[in-house]
């Protein structure tokens, strides 16, 4: 027997863009998926002083009950990279079951349609785009909230520089647009000039810290950091590399799993393992840095 469920999604930390796409990717392993909405820009809501959301809604066609769908996704989320964390404070990636088939369902831990979908317009916005039958309530939301979602235009990845700023004013525009998480790629065009520099990732500025700091704590000429590649759980080799290990060659320290995929982590090449960030078991982020290797 199959079933339509509509998934909200949401994500207002990191890559806010990329983190909505593979929801959208992990939406689409729990059975078929009918139809994605764009992604929209919306205005954070209940705690506002956080950053914007990145807002889309997807429809699956699934054989999982609806109880085993809200655990698949709630699985998603961990996958995705979501820790546990305030209620309505910033997510990584947030999953709401909002409608499966024309089901009611009214229990603590799930309440189908999801409650807030006829009073938001980050749910309504979306879910109208790809479903008709919700336009009649996505046009009566009240005002503000209708204004609080826009689609995700161009200017949301353009870097906000005036004509006449200084330099010193155009570079901490450009720190702040980087430390903003969402730009993979810099384009700085000026009469003499065209630049552009394609970024893998940000990382946490903790992190970066500690990835600064690694090289210090050696006398090591030079000392690479090995960073994650994707979001996923991070499982160390078996035996576990210590701190002091060194190898020949290159040496698979271990693997990060995401979506039932395991993608290796390798030492890319010979060295003395100087310093171990990477906690076995744990979620890790796209660019997090996992370990420090003295050449
Ligand atoms: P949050 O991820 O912070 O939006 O909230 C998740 C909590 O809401 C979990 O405890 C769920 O059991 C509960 N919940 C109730 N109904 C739903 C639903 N339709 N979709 C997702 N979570 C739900």
């Amino acid at each position: 027997m199959v079933h339509r469920a509509y998934i909200g999604i949401g994500s207002n930390l990191g890559r806010r863009v990329a983190n909505v796409e593979r929801a959208f990717a992990a939406i689409g392993e729990l059975g078929t998926l009918l139809a994605k909405s764009s992604i929209y820009r919306s205005d954070p809501w209940g705690k506002v002083d956080q950053p914007w959301f990145a807002n889309a809604v997807a429809l699956l066609q699934t054989a999982l009950s609806p109880r085993d769908l809200l655990e698949a996704l709630q699985a998603a989320e961990q996958r995705l990279g979501r820790t546990p964390g305030e209620r309505w404070g910033p997510r990584v990636i947030d999953l709401d079951l909002l409608l499966y088939d024309e089901l009611d369902i009214d229990e603590t831990s799930l309440r189908v349609p999801h409650p807030h979908l006829r009073e938001r317009g980050f749910v309504l916005v979306p879910l109208a785009q790809i479903d008709a039958r919700f336009a009649a309530l996505r046009d009566a939301l009240p005002e503000s909230e209708a204004r609080s979602v826009s689609p995700l235009g161009e200017s949301d990845s353009a870097m906000p520089i005036r004509e006449n700023d200084s330099i010193a004013e155009r570079v901490r525009a450009l720190a702040r647009f980087l430390a903003d998480g969402d730009a993979v790629r810099v384009r700085i065009t000026r009469p003499d000039d065209d630049i552009e520099v394609a970024l893998r990732a940000a990382e946490p500025i903790a992190s970066r810290r500690e990835a600064d700091r690694a090289p210090t704590k050696t006398a090591a000429p030079r000392v690479d950091t090995i960073k994650a590649d994707l979001v996923g759980i991070f499982h160390a080799s078996r035996p576990a590399p210590a701190e002091g290990d060194t190898f020949e060659g290159d040496r698979e320290l271990g693997y990060i799993e995401a979506l039932g995929i395991r993608t290796p982590v390798h030492s890319m090449g010979g060295g003395r393992l100087v310093s171990i960030s990477a906690i076995d078991g744990t979620a890790v982020e796209y660019g997090q840095p996992l370990f420090a290797v003295a050449r």
